[in-house]
């Protein structure tokens, strides 16, 4: 490859090298004339293969198989879940489940950890971190009667080892933190800061919301005791598809969630007069699985282990150093500045840019058919998904974004226009 140029021809040159394009063809085309997409940390694509299976799962297994189709239903949340952890979390099996959304894991984790820790009083998390983690352990911490302590933290660079370590204590139960920052796709080292955690005595629990299927990631090997974490996200498992939830091996028999249903009952089908947790991660079910989502979350992992997560990964960096080296040759001198870690080994999946208009640049953004997104207080968020999209298209999404920056053709735009997503 020639050295780095500005040119369209040099995208072109990376696409054409690319091990991982013919990837794209496993996913739905949205038929759109020149849109481009940039935006799978929001909501990933549909895979063709899971288009077909959900079909066949309507039109076969629910339409004629019917209630006689449970039979296999009912072990999906633990299939899902161990496909999950195998392919991409580095999860044994048995330890990941797929199930409810990430907001009521959380909670069930959260309150389950402060039971296990009892004597313990705090939780810990960053006043930087996702607003539903921030408020599910807001209410958690008012209902038990404990401190919610916040880690102040960067929100370029998230939190830091230092600001953690001055927030433990043997007051703390339960250490919360998202593993990519959803702002700035700050990448947090997992092991290093979960180490320091244990050695104050809590637990360790990790949202991977916007790591999982975009870096490669080791539970087990990081010792993180509890996750949870998104799957229409970058596992493309579609709207409101169930969550992940993992809780390590050891620790399973230990923590009681908050939620006594029946999915989580020893013997599920006795109808007995008490509950009685099912051994194992089962015990974190709470009610009726969601079949679709947890089959479109099966097929979504399949996709990702069958290009490689090491292979995505490499991609995904390769993405990612392209658009911040063309936003520093041809935005930075349009008044944006780069809002992530430099250093891809500290960044996630996504790249953050601030700019004084970002609101209203990225609505002349979508509308000028570039899919990306904003958020709070002025940085817009571009993720170019290695299966899904091409060098080519992140120079056009980046060429459009000077343009509009150059011309202020978005000032028509009222910067109060309401947000979307
Ligand atoms: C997307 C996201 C969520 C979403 O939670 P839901 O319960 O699925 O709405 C939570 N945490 C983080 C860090 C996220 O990025």
């Amino acid at each position: 490859m020639t050295s780095f140029s500005t040119d369209r021809s040099y995208a072109q040159g990376l696409d054409a090298a690319d091990q991982l394009a013919h990837f794209r063809d496993r996913f739905v085309q949205p038929g759109w004339d020149d849109v481009i997409y940039l935006n799978g940390n929001s909501l990933g694509p549909l895979p063709v293969r899971t288009q077909a299976r959900i079909a066949e799962i309507v039109d076969q297994e629910w339409g004629v198989g019917l209630v006689r189709s449970w039979d296999k239903w009912v072990h999906l949340p633990r299939q899902a879940g161990d496909m999950l952890g195998e392919q991409l979390l580095g999860a044994a099996s048995g330890q990941v489940i797929v199930c409810d959304s990430v907001t009521v894991n959380l909670y069930k984790l959260a309150f389950a950890a402060l039971d296990y820790r009892s004597g313990r009083d705090v939780i810990v998390t960053d006043d930087d971190n996702f607003p539903t983690d921030r408020y599910v352990l807001e209410g958690v911490s008012a209902q038990r009667g404990c401190e919610l302590r916040m880690i102040h933290s960067d929100i370029d660079d998230g939190v830091s080892e230092r600001a953690l370590a001055e927030a433990l204590d043997d007051r703390v139960a339960l250490v919360e933190l998202s593993h990519v920052a959803y702002r700035s796709g700050a990448l947090a080292d997992m092991a290093k800061l979960t180490g320091l955690i244990h050695r104050a005595g809590a637990l360790a629990l990790w949202d991977l919301c916007h790591s999982v299927g975009a870096v490669p990631i080791e539970l087990d090997g990081a010792g993180a005791d509890l996750a949870v974490g998104c799957t229409y996200k970058y596992v493309n498992a579609g709207p409101g598809a169930p969550a992940l939830l993992y809780v390590r091996d050891e620790l399973q028999h230990q923590l009681r969630q908050p939620i006594w249903g029946w999915f989580g009952q020893r013997d599920q089908f006795e109808m007995g007069p008490r509950y009685d947790p099912a051994p194992g991660i089962s015990a974190f079910l709470t009610g009726t699985p969601d079949v679709m989502g947890a089959v479109a979350v099966e097929e979504g992992a399949r996709l990702l282990a069958e290009a490689g997560l090491p292979q995505l990964r490499a991609k995904s960096i390769a993405l990612t150093e392209y658009l911040i080296a063309l936003a520093d040759s041809s935005l930075v001198p349009l008044g944006f500045a780069v809002a992530s870690p430099r250093d891809p080994a500290r960044r996630g999946g996504h790249v953050s840019l601030r700019h004084d208009d970002a609101r209203q640049l990225s609505h002349a953004l979508l509308r000028a058919g570039i899919v990306a997104d904003y958020r709070t207080p002025d940085r817009i968020r571009l993720a170019p998904v290695p299966l899904f999209n091409s060098f080519t298209q992140v120079w056009d999404g980046m060429d459009r974004l000077r343009e509009l920056a150059a011309s202020k053709s978005y000032t028509d735009i009222p910067p109060e226009q309401p947000l979307v997503s």
